[in-house]
């Protein structure tokens, strides 16, 4: 398990067999729709935040293995976290997988989510990972639909 490569296709397959967090948060303080028309990415955020924190946070829809993974993963990245601190995951996210910033070299707090820095080798799958990310956002900023085009 020592190939990098491995686990992240054990990852993936493991959260799409097994999604955390999967389903719809009632009652909720944010919620967001995203959309990637290019994959047929669709999910629907719920959140809940009390004091600045992320307490609770669940997602639905269907996507590709990439994108399902990647929403799971993001749940579980950012429960308990603060919203400052789920923002700047959700710059370093998009960093990563669009190739602006090497986790070997460079600080950040990604944590399990560097397993997606192989994404940026695949220019088609760059949406599919940041769609959750890019849904997040919406939800915090008070917008209802977010879309990778
Ligand atoms: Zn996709």
């Amino acid at each position: 398990m020592s190939d990098p490569r491995e686990l992240y296709q054990q990852v993936i397959l493991e959260h799409n067999k097994k999604p955390r967090n999967f389903g719809r948060l009632e009652p909720h303080t944010h919620a967001a729709e995203g959309h990637n028309p290019l994959c047929g990415d669709q999910l629907e955020l719920t959140l809940f935040v009390k004091d600045g924190i992320i307490e609770e946070v669940r997602f639905q829809g269907h996507g590709c293995a990439i994108d399902v993974a990647s929403a799971s993963l993001m749940t579980t990245s950012i429960k308990g976290r603060s919203l400052e601190e789920a923002g700047l995951l959700a710059e370093q996210f998009r960093a990563m997988v669009r190739g602006e910033l090497d986790p070997a070299r460079e600080p950040h707090s990604l944590g399990r989510l560097t397993l997606f820095q192989g994404v940026k080798d695949l220019p088609v799958r760059v949406k599919c990972a940041v769609l959750p990310w890019a849904t997040l956002h919406s939800a915090l900023a008070g917008e209802a639909v977010a879309s990778t085009e």
